[in-house]
């Protein structure tokens, strides 16, 4: 049998990704994967028609979701949910409520670059995300199109990132409540892109990961698009050894981020395996 690639973190419309949960789909069939997992910031908003297209497509599917949670600047902590019940009450409730502190974000975000003499609104804001998951890539996309910057990266660097001159953070979990969350939603809770807690060495990254293994953190994410070899070797033995599943995408969001390609994390692919232990701890967690 040829060697299968999936892809686990992508992003569409339904927040800050440019393509359609269906037209999502149809690229990483293209691309030839053979499984592909939607995790939207802060909604499942595109999971069932993600999912309906799979189907029609023959291509395996997970629902996900990524939440932000706490953590001290300059690091941020974003954790995964896989497998997550779309219809759990919890899960709804949690996502009016990040979408609600989000929105707060936003309108001061906007205002303060009025007051700086950046001429956007909020209507336009909103016009450009399409959906209720409003973030900084669309106010960067908003910025670039007024000319105000040449690249989504301007955008974070100037004005939305932290040390910009219009950040602003939202409302978030603490990583506790949202694993908590996550798993009573039949979710399996991974920690996202660990490089971006910007621990200062290894010994406090793998520190923090024992911190959420003990809050039940059920993986990591090796492989993804920020991760060097010598990190997704470092991580993968960490997993071991935490007895944690390996996860990995690519965090694809179309041409907000227009450097990564679905499927890749760099110049690396994502194995079938990984899904199918995703799959797999899925279905025995949800039939105890
Ligand atoms: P938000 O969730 O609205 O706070 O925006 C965070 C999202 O902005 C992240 O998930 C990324 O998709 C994107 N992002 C953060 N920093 C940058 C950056 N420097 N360049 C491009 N996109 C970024
Ligand atoms: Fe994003
Ligand atoms: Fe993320
Ligand atoms: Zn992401």
């Amino acid at each position: 049998m040829p060697a299968s690639f999936v892809d686990l973190h992508c992003h569409s419309t339904a927040s800050d990704g440019t393509f359609p949960p269906r037209q999502l789909v149809r690229l990483a069939k293209e691309a030839n994967l053979s499984a592909v997992a939607l995790t939207d910031h802060d909604t499942i908003a595109g999971i069932a028609d993600a999912s309906d297209e799979a189907r029609k497509l023959g291509i395996d599917f997970l629902p996900g979701i990524e939440i932000s949670c706490q953590y001290p600047r300059p690091g941020t902590m974003h954790l995964l949910g896989y497998g997550i019940d779309p219809n759990s009450a919890v899960l709804l409730d949690m996502m009016r409520k990040l979408i609600t502190g989000r929105d707060e974000r936003n309108e001061k975000v906007v205002e303060t670059l009025q007051q700086q003499g950046v001429a956007i609104s909020m209507h336009e804001v909103q016009e450009t995300a399409g959906g209720d998951v409003i973030g900084r890539p669309h106010i960067a996309q908003v910025l670039m199109r007024k000319g105000y910057v040449g690249s989504i990266k301007q955008a974070f660097d100037k004005f939305l990132g932290q040390g910009g001159s219009a950040y602003f953070d939202k409302e978030q979990l603490t990583c506790r409540r949202a694993i908590e969350m996550i798993r009573e939603a039949h979710g399996i809770a991974v920690l996202a892109h660990p490089v971006q807690l910007r621990k200062e060495n290894f010994a406090q990254l793998e520190g923090e990961i024992k911190n959420l293994v003990d809050f039940g953190l059920g993986g990591i994410e090796v492989i993804h698009s920020d991760h060097r070899d010598s990190l997704i070797a470092e991580l993968q033995d960490v997993a071991k050894r935490f007895n944690l599943l390996s996860t990995g995408g690519s965090d694809f969001h179309g041409s907000n981020k227009p450097h990564i390609q679905l499927g890749m994390a760099g110049s690396r692919k994502i194995p079938r395996e990984y899904f199918d232990r995703l799959r797999a701890a899925r279905a025995s967690a949800s039939a105890h």
